[in-house]
């Protein structure tokens, strides 16, 4: 019953892209926690010592909108990792048709957002697998992101759960090029389509595939020129494709602010070099002008 002589296991909250998480309580300190089990490949044993070095890394990201990691430890052939637990996530907030965010609301969850990654990519680790249900939101309405460098440590999870194709539709051009080296930027393009999603209510470049989610970002913005992105042409799967105009940044978000849209066009930059980092984009206008960001206690959320 009582795992690691410490967790009183209770229900089942879901699957997730590594295996199921669940709720349990903390007997040493009372509180309320989730626990994600990982599956390990039998025959990885030298990968889990790498993921047990780093994992140990991750729970020293400190940080009130990072997901606290309480406890790493292998446990019956899985690895359990606990967190502290959270009432629900951006996605539930966004699916939800009885709440109406406005500019305050949207800047207030953005900010959030931009302040977990900042303090991550300050210390040189990206999250590279951002999407609404990764923002987790707590009891009082603080939003913290989950599962930051788990993507590194198990590999990208896309191809081994079908489920995970929704993550696709935060992926950052480079990304999709295949690009093998890359940065805090694809977090910076995650989170920009996380703040259009917000705008819109819906997922703003939903791709079926990876091809046809490039042909997405090109239908929204246009095919990148040369002297947008030089880089691009040295990429592994880069390939020519036919000109595409680009559809005005007004049009595709009519009820946006002019800071709004600024900041947003500055995170949506093809080149990764070109694209604002997250401190930059604190530090926007956007944030500065009124009207202020949401109170997190006051944020509307889900019953
Ligand atoms: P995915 O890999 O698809 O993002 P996760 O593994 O993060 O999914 O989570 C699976 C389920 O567990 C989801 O329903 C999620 O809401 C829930 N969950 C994950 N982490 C927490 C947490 N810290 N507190 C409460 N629920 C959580």
């Amino acid at each position: 019953k009582k795992v690691a002589d410490r967790y009183l296991k209770r229900e089942v909250l879901g699957e997730g892209t590594y295996g199921v998480v669940y709720k349990a309580i903390d007997t040493k300190t009372g509180q309320t926690v989730a626990i994600k089990k990982i599956r390990l490949g039998k025959q990885k044993e030298g990968v889990n010592f790498t993921a047990l070095r780093e994992i140990k890394l991750l729970k020293e990201l400190k940080d009130p909108n990072i997901i606290e990691l309480i406890d790493a430890f292998p446990h019956k052939g899985n690895l359990h990792l606990v967190f502290e637990f959270m009432e629900t996530d951006l996605e539930a907030v966004i699916r939800d048709r009885n709440i109406v965010l406005s500019l305050a609301d949207i800047k207030s969850y953005l900010q959030m957002t931009l302040k977990g990654l900042a303090f991550c990519h300050k210390k040189w680790v990206l999250h590279r697998d951002m999407k609404p249900n990764n923002l987790l939101i707590g009891s009082r309405g603080q939003l913290k992101l989950a599962d930051f460098g788990l993507a590194r440590i198990f590999g990208s999870p896309d191809r081994r759960f079908t489920h995970q194709v929704f993550a696709r539709w935060y992926r950052a051009p480079e990304l999709l090029f295949g690009a093998k080296q890359y940065g805090p930027g694809v977090d910076v393009w995650a989170a920009a389509c996380i703040f259009a999603e917000l705008l819109l209510r819906r997922p703003f470049l939903q791709g079926n595939s990876d091809i046809d989610q490039l042909g997405k970002i090109f239908g929204a913005f246009g095919t990148p020129k040369h002297s947008q992105w030089p880089d691009m042409v040295f990429l592994p799967d880069y390939v020519e494709y036919q000109y595409v105009p680009g559809q005005p940044i007004r049009t595709l978000f009519p009820m946006a602010s002019d800071d709004a849209l600024d900041l947003l066009s500055k995170m949506f930059m093809y080149d990764p070099k070109a694209r604002i980092s997250t401190q930059q984009a604190l530090e926007h206008r956007f944030f500065s002008s009124g009207p202020p960001p949401t109170e997190p206690a006051l944020l509307p959320r889900p019953p």
